[in-house]
């Protein structure tokens, strides 16, 4: 008899953007009149920047001759791509990261679902509320939870990010292993400062537990003062894991392409207390199970990097911010209390009512999809997030459509 992971069982109904999926396909079949507009998901929706179009056109040329083809590359990633990350995102902002600490991959979804995997089931995992799910769901599919009571699964120590708190957790007041952590943040849009970050840091160092740090929304800081890495903060090597992506820097979201850097200093512990690379365990992991990414899609990758990609990724960049900064000053017109949106794409609105129910509201009588704050995590009942990745015109339309139906 074939038993299952019965871990799986845990897990509450469908993953949030599956339900969202079902409640707008729902609609849409009630309405087909109706022009929904997607402010929901978080998914890109401008074409690729010109240097990577051109760079992916070349090696699929390349592909066509058996001069030029290749087959497999290293599982790490092809090291034209690794140098340009090494140099461009870490060595040029004074942190030394090396190529050969940052791991291509697919999707920041795939690594920071991954990554458990190299950590024993009995440690206990800090985890933010609201934040991407994720994170969670991947720890209950591995064992490392109990039920799902009241809203939360017992065994994690969640990190409540509040208004009181400015929307940045602070140190929990029990010791745990494993920290997640999300800046700028999915959903809130909040981003840390490095004087708050250095704290999580040193906690880490002290209680030798590990961060997990995802950066995918780093391009959107514009703030200097701001870090975008968690290692521009002394020691962090030793104990912090960073994800970062293209899909929201350049619009890689159906595209693919990602990496995560495990520093060589980055360590855990053997039952005995005896410590280990983390690097090598996440060597050994991708190297194992992974066959990395397809060699045109690196080549695209490796061009967000020349003048000419960061120029045009610095005005999609810039695209979308300034649809948040509508979106944020037209949601505090109508009233509400909203963060982010400055340095990230999300808008995090205290909707002050059930937010599935402030979600259905505007699906059915705006014909807008936002994201209700419930399905991030406990401390999202009562918001929405809203998110700037749509036409400059149908965000305008969208924020018409809004006004329109809550003045109602
Ligand atoms: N991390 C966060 C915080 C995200 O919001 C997302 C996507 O929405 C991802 C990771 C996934 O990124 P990727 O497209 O690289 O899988």
């Amino acid at each position: 008899m074939l038993k299952i992971n019965e871990n799986y069982q845990k897990l509450q109904s469908s993953y949030l953007f599956s339900e969202i999926a079902k409640r707008v396909a729902a609609h849409q079949k009630q309405h087909p009149e109706q022009e929904i507009i997607k402010l929901g998901i978080g998914d890109v929706t401008r074409a690729l920047p010109k240097a990577c179009i051109t760079a992916l056109h070349q090696a699929v040329d390349e592909m066509a001759q058996d001069s030029t083809f290749r087959g497999y590359g290293p599982e790490q990633g092809y090291a034209f791509l690794r140098d340009a990350i090494a140099r461009e995102d870490y060595q040029h902002r004074s942190v030394a990261i090396s190529a050969d600490e940052i791991f291509v991959s697919d999707g920041a979804k795939c690594d920071t679902s991954n990554i458990q995997e190299m950590f024993s089931t009995q440690i206990t995992v800090a985890i933010p509320d609201p934040v991407y799910p994720v994170y969670v769901d991947t720890n209950v599919m591995a064992g490392r939870t109990g039920s799902f009571r009241n809203g939360r699964y017992d065994n994690i120590v969640y990190l409540e990010a509040t208004q009181e708190n400015d929307y940045i957790p602070g140190i929990p007041d029990r010791p745990v292993d494993l920290i997640y952590l999300c800046f700028p943040n999915n959903p809130t849009g909040a981003t840390i400062t490095r004087e708050k970050l250095s704290r999580w840091v040193d906690y880490a160092i002290d209680n030798k537990a590990l961060i997990l740090y995802d950066a995918a929304y780093e391009a959107f800081i514009q703030d200097e003062q701001l870090p975008k890495s968690i290692y521009e903060v002394p020691g962090a090597d030793k104990v912090a894991i960073e994800f970062r992506s293209f899909s929201k820097t350049a619009g890689f979201t159906g595209t693919r392409c990602a990496f995560t850097v495990v520093p060589k200093a980055c360590t855990g512990y053997t039952e005995k207390g005896e410590s280990v690379s983390l690097h090598a365990l996440w060597n050994r992991r991708h190297t194992t199970k992974f066959n990395s990414v397809a060699y045109p899609i690196q080549r695209a990758a490796a061009a967000a990097y020349s003048p000419e990609g960061k120029a045009q990724i610095s005005a999609l960049i810039q695209y979308y911010l300034k649809n948040a900064a509508l979106i944020r000053s037209e949601i505090k017109r109508m009233g509400f209390d909203c963060i982010g949106g400055d340095h990230s794409p999300y808008i995090w609105v205290n909707g002050r009512r059930d937010s599935w129910s402030f979600f259905d509201l505007l699906l059915q009588k705006a014909g807008v999809v936002c994201t209700p704050g419930e399905g991030f995590g406990k401390c999202g009942q009562g918001y929405i997030s809203i998110s700037a990745f749509n036409d400059e015109n149908a965000v305008q339309k969208a924020l018409v459509r809004i006004r329109n139906v809550l003045a109602d």
